[in-house]
């Protein structure tokens, strides 16, 4: 990547994406599921466990929802076990 490129607003990274290129967008994005296009880069973190995400907005809404879904999963066993159903 060029410092020419890093101005702009579309990245040419499709991989392995780095706060460069965080506000940008992706021009075209070929996924098994579907073709994604003029996609934003964002940067995002877990307000619980604090893991980080770069990457396109898509992804990061599976980010989101991932960690959400395995944290309410721990927080349903801590309380199981506190209420006395440990195995
Ligand atoms: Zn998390």
């Amino acid at each position: 990547m060029t410092d020419q490129e890093d101005n702009a607003v579309f990245t040419t990274t499709t991989v392995d994406w780095t706060e460069k290129d965080v506000g940008k967008r992706i021009e075209k994005r070929v996924t098994p599921n579907g073709t994604y296009f003029n996609e934003i880069v964002v940067q995002i973190s877990c307000q619980i466990c604090g893991s980080g995400f770069i990457g396109p907005a898509r992804e990061a809404g599976g980010f989101i929802g991932g960690h959400e879904c395995y944290h309410a999963w721990e927080f349903s066993r801590a309380m199981d076990a506190e209420a006395g159903m440990k195995e």
